[in-house]
């Protein structure tokens, strides 16, 4: 596996001015970044509008104008955050370079996009949640493809199954829990404890209206198609051009399509089933039948295993728990969340140079289309060096 040195970033970034890295369409700094906000602005907003225009068709029947409004306005608030990450980062890079001579191993492009990264607290408190979760299970998934890379870690179905178990126990009970359940990333929310009683039925324990069959079958049928539909558009999606000359690649029904819905499927049919089982048995309801019930959900991990999925049920325990804590005040009130937004944007971008073989696509793709491009142009440039100095180096030897 390649990992860039010191020593092989040094010799290959020799000489190499901000221009040349950066900018080489203008040799003046001031006006590239003002040229980085146009890029950034239509890479960041195109980005958020897509995301946004998701979330209002979600709603279906129950748009309303206001939706509209409060979704343009943080569209706009987005785009903000977005483009002044894309801005702070071109300029800062200009800046250290001038200031030090030269790139410097840890501050190119680690720490100046750190530094960008403060703008997260631009960003709406309700949105920042995807967001801050995003980076963090993005980073957590380095660290496990280094560690795995290296051989110090073996990854097996049934350890993962076991940690995902663990996971969806702990997460599915702060959910029930958790006062204001903001922003995340999770794809099922179990019902809330301690609303008004649903239904006057005294004999009636559980958190859902209707008969306990009906809830779960419903709900079993609705998770499996939301399963294949994510699974379909993934697939899809980036085949677009493809798909337009055979159409027959949009078939939905094939085994991979289907197995992330039996996972989504079955995940909540086990936790519906359960809940369901010891609410009657215990005539009451409790937030504490999540845990048994998260538990055994757990187990549909062995039908489709998926890294991702263990590492964001991680990290929205983390942020979730973080919430909690704070609620209850044995948590003062810092912003954890964003400091560890700004840490894993370091090392993200800091491995993203080191080691490109452990970095995510995700977040190759994720920092592509946030600053239109750009970033995979300055990544390009910095592997055409280094492959150049590498060169230089066998001839030299010869
Ligand atoms: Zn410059
Ligand atoms: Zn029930």
């Amino acid at each position: 596996m390649s990992v860039i040195s010191k020593q092989i970033f040094y010799d290959a970034v020799k000489g190499v001015d901000c221009e040349q890295m950066m900018h080489p369409w203008t040799s003046n700094c001031y006006k590239s970044s003002f040229q980085h906000i146009f890029y950034s602005i239509k890479g960041t907003g195109k980005f958020y509008l897509i995301i946004y225009i998701l979330q209002l068709l979600v709603k279906g029947n129950k748009l309303r104008l206001d939706d509209i409004k409060q979704q343009s306005l943080q569209l706009l608030q987005s785009t903000l955050f977005g483009s002044v990450f894309v801005i702070t980062f071109v300029a800062s890079n200009c800046f250290f370079r001038n200031a030090m001579g030269r790139f410097h191993y840890y501050i190119f492009p680690g720490l100046t996009s750190a530094l960008s990264a403060v703008s997260i607290f631009l960003e709406n408190p309700k949105k920042r949640g995807v967001t801050v979760t995003s980076f963090l299970y993005l980073m957590f998934e380095v660290f496990v493809r280094y560690l795995e890379e290296f051989n110090y870690i073996h990854r097996t179905t049934g350890f993962e199954t076991f940690v995902f178990m663990i996971c969806s126990a702990a997460l599915l009970y702060l959910l029930r829990i958790v006062k204001h359940q903001k922003s995340n990333l999770w794809f099922f929310l179990p019902p809330s404890f301690g609303k008004s009683k649903i239904t006057d039925d005294k004999r009636h324990y559980c958190p859902h209206r209707g008969s306990c069959w009906d809830d779960i079958i419903n709900n079993t049928a609705k998770y499996f198609g939301f399963g294949v539909l994510v699974q379909w558009l993934r697939a899809t999606v980036p085949k677009f051009r493809k798909i337009l000359k055979e159409p027959s690649l949009l078939n939905p029904f094939n085994l991979k399509t289907l197995k992330l819905g039996v996972f989504t499927g079955l995940y909540v049919m086990t936790y519906k089933m359960t809940s369901c089982f010891l609410c009657r048995y215990r005539k009451e309801d409790s937030p504490l039948h999540a845990i048994p019930s998260g538990l055994l959900a757990g187990l549909a991990y062995i039908i489709r295993p998926d890294l991702t999925v263990i590492l964001i049920a991680i990290c929205n325990l983390l942020t979730l728990s973080e919430y909690h804590f704070k609620d209850k005040g044995l948590l003062p009130k810092w912003p954890f969340s964003e400091v560890a937004y700004i840490i894993a944007s370091g090392i993200l971008f800091h491995s993203q140079m080191v080691i490109p073989n452990c970095t995510p696509k995700q977040f190759v793709n994720l920092m592509h289309s946030f600053s239109y491009g750009k970033s995979t142009e300055i990544n390009k440039r910095l592997w055409d060096y280094i492959a150049k100095s590498q060169e230089l180096k066998k001839l030299a030897s010869l």
